[in-house]
């Protein structure tokens, strides 16, 4: 799990910093299909992510409560100063804190991943969530960047552990519909638990993925209108 997780993050990490090397500065001040946001929202936002998880390897490693951020206000301020910045410091600093991110969880120890740290979102995790919740933002974010990265360039283990993933959090928030899933090139079906009879919702394993993180629904097809995710 930790192996696949660390390998998922630094797989995600290179496929997110590829896709921001191929966008000229220009792009960068475009929207990007997330509601709001220009790519230099995006850079800010995944750039301030891995200082925010490096936050929870400090606490895991030393136990001193560290959150992930002060606020969700200071979040969104961080991440909207962050998208006046120019091009280039933007760039260094994805860049530089993704290398600090990496380090910092190379240096925890067992003991350290089996520490408690809280989420963002207030669930309280063992640390060893952190290299999976690095590769969930870097894998879909290098999609959103709008560089040509697709749902179905992200390797399958991943798309499957995503899947469970978004799976259980829909189903334990039970704020929309019923859904069963079926893949037509992967192994397993998944239900989301919700209102009404189950949707029966098929498509490519990419196509699901992309469908339940509310994005493309290109991939899918049945597949009735879900409420947002994260
Ligand atoms: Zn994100």
């Amino acid at each position: 799990m930790l192996t696949d997780h660390l390998r998922w993050a630094a797989q995600g990490t290179r496929t997110f910093l590829g896709a921001m090397a191929t966008l000229p500065d220009e792009r960068l001040d475009q929207p990007t299909a997330l509601p709001g946001w220009t790519g230099k929202h995006l850079l800010a936002h995944v750039a301030a992510n891995a200082e925010a998880l490096i936050n929870l390897t400090t606490w895991a490693r030393t136990g001193v409560e560290t959150p992930m951020y002060t606020s969700p206000e200071q979040r969104d301020a961080d991440i909207a100063a962050g998208s006046r910045r120019p091009a280039g410091e933007l760039r260094a600093w994805v860049t530089e804190s993704a290398a600090a991110l990496e380090v910092a969880m190379t240096g925890l120890q067992p003991v350290d991943w089996e520490q408690k740290v809280r989420t963002a979102q207030g669930r309280t995790v063992p640390a060893s969530e952190v290299p999976w919740m690095r590769a969930r933002e870097v894998m879909i974010h290098a999609v959103d960047l709008g560089a040509g990265v697709r749902f179905t360039d992200l390797p399958s283990g991943f798309l499957a552990a995503l899947v469970d993933d978004i799976v259980a959090k829909r189903s334990a928030a039970g704020d929309g519909p019923a859904v069963t899933l079926s893949a037509t090139d992967h192994y397993g079906s998944w239900t989301v638990t919700g209102a009404g009879e189950p949707a029966p919702v098929i498509g490519t394993l990419a196509g699901i993925a992309a469908y339940l993180a509310g994005r493309a629904t290109d991939g899918v097809r049945h597949a009735p209108a879900l409420p947002r995710w994260l």
